[in-house]
């Protein structure tokens, strides 16, 4: 690894993992991965090295609780109530270890909302102590200005606030009365600490990207689109809100236009299909650059894929690493997979079929289009029976305000 790293011009503060190819470097300081190969190893494309699995995800999230304040109305993993069978703090901290030998460079965390977690911050610390770390999402509900100081001094911790509307007409529709002041908020107080403004592109606020990046402008924080998927609760509101194929081309042209200064995940490589390579993640990354522990332990192939077809193991039984490295899913996951009716088409290789939740969760075989296929061919096909999500833990009534009850 020390010949690997002054090979490629690293300072010693830069995290290296050996993978197959050569290594993988994240600077905690940038927060950039880059990826060493090895002069002795083939040449290839990066994406190609991602369809076949790494040693350990770059992109893992971890949903600490499905227990939450708010309702959203899309809200992917159904959250509401605590699953009593929640992992403990202990094994949580277990986990973490694990992901430490693992040399995980950073966790997502979710939920649910995570900081209604008694322990949150305990966990929190304890990850980036272990040189593992943390970019969490939250409703913004419980950043005080105390926690926004502590944040502002935390190197190895990065904060994502979720607002799904530049107004609060628009965002209280999906997330609830009151949490568009919420959100404002804590964006506010966390002015200029690298926050991030992430948002679900819907229907209702396509139309309103620049007003979003004007918001994250004017806070110094920086705007993340995310696609709508159709699970957990977005499959009940899927047909509704998901973006016109007039508002996808709109998007499209939006994010041409804005480049590397917006972040996307893996959100929208569907749409390079209309023609151009969009700035992130272009391939489906499920079960091999990207996972989910869910708040019980399960891991998934994708927090977009909660449902027991895409289940892979449980740390509980012998951690996380064997789930990872050897569960029969995942491996099946990282051989080739069949591009079935889009194998004619001929932008396959720019959009690989698109997304697997997506096309899981409205029906769709998962060799062939998209739901939102830029040729409407994944439309035509939405005939088929939707399955029902595997749990649900969204509370009886249907929360309309933000309430202060702890829901733990
Ligand atoms: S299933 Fe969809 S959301 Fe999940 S990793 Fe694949 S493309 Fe991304
Ligand atoms: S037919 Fe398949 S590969 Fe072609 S654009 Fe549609 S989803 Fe993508």
């Amino acid at each position: 690894m020390d010949a690997l790293r002054r090979a490629a011009g690293l300072s010693s503060d830069t995290a290296l993992r050996p993978e197959r190819f050569g290594a993988l470097a994240y600077d905690f300081d940038t927060r950039r991965l880059s990826f060493i190969r090895r002069r002795s190893q083939a040449q290839g494309a990066l994406n190609d090295e991602f369809e076949r699995g790494l040693d350990a995800p770059i992109c893992l999230t971890w949903e600490l609780t499905y227990a939450c304040n708010l309702a959203c109305v899309h809200c992917l993993s159904s959250s509401g109530r605590r699953d009593p069978r929640e992992l403990s703090t202990a094994e949580c901290k277990a986990v973490i270890d694990e992901l430490e030998r693992m040399q995980v460079f950073y966790v997502n965390i979710g939920g649910g909302e995570p900081t209604v977690r008694r322990d949150f911050w305990e966990l929190v610390e304890y990850a980036t102590a272990h040189h593992v770390g943390v970019k969490f999402s939250t409703n913004g509900s419980r950043i005080d200005a105390t926690r926004a100081e502590w944040l502002r001094g935390s190197d190895y911790v990065d904060v994502q606030i979720s607002l799904d509307g530049a107004t609060a007409e628009v965002n209280d529709r999906v997330r609830g009365v009151g949490s568009y002041a919420t959100a404002m908020r804590a964006l506010s107080l966390l002015a200029g600490t690298g926050a991030k403004l992430s948002v679900v592109v819907t229907r209702e606020n396509a139309g309103q990207l620049d007003a979003f990046k004007a918001i994250a402008d004017e806070l110094g924080a920086t705007l993340r689109l995310t696609r709508l998927r159709p699970s957990g609760r977005g499959a009940d509101v899927w047909d509704e809100l998901h973006p016109t194929a007039e508002q996808q081309r709109a998007v499209y042209e939006w994010l041409l236009a804005h480049g590397e200064e917006v972040l996307t995940g893996d959100s929208f490589f569907h749409l390079a299909a209309y023609g151009q390579t969009l700035p992130g993640l272009n391939l489906c990354g499920a079960g091999r650059v990207v996972c989910l522990i869910d708040p019980v332990g399960d891991v998934y192939a994708c927090p977009f894929a909660i449902h027991e077809t895409f289940l892979a193991g449980n740390v509980r039984e012998a951690g996380f690493a064997p789930v990872w490295r050897e569960s029969e899913l995942f491996r099946s996951l990282r051989e080739p997979q069949a591009a079935g009716a889009c194998g004619s088409c001929s932008m396959y290789d720019a959009c690989r079929g698109g997304c697997m939740a997506a096309k899981f969760f409205t029906g769709l075989p998962l060799a062939g289009p998209d739901p939102e296929c830029v040729f409407g061919h994944g439309e035509r096909a939405l005939r088929g029976t939707r399955p029902t999500p595997s749990q649900d833990h969204s509370r009886v009534r249907v929360v309309r305000r933000e309430c202060d009850e702890s829901p733990v």
